[in-house]
């Protein structure tokens, strides 16, 4: 094996599809650059806004038989 090409392993940027430099080097695996990061953050924290969010059931705090006088 004489392929000295030092070529890192790259994946594709889950934002903007582009190659991505995978590997210790690159803080921002699997995406290409901070800003394609903080464009998928900026995503998943837009789905979490349009989730409504579920109060959870009250009769878990009056459930407990021990409160019966
Ligand atoms: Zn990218």
């Amino acid at each position: 094996m004489s392929d000295n090409t030092s070529h890192a392993p790259t994946v594709q940027c889950p934002t903007c599809g582009g190659p991505s430099v995978f590997e210790p080097a690159n803080a921002w695996r699997p995406f290409c650059s901070q800003r394609c990061k903080n464009i998928d953050l900026g995503a998943w924290a837009a789905e979490e806004f349009r989730v409504p969010a579920q109060t959870p059931p009250q009769d878990a705090q009056y459930g407990d038989p021990r409160t019966e006088d």
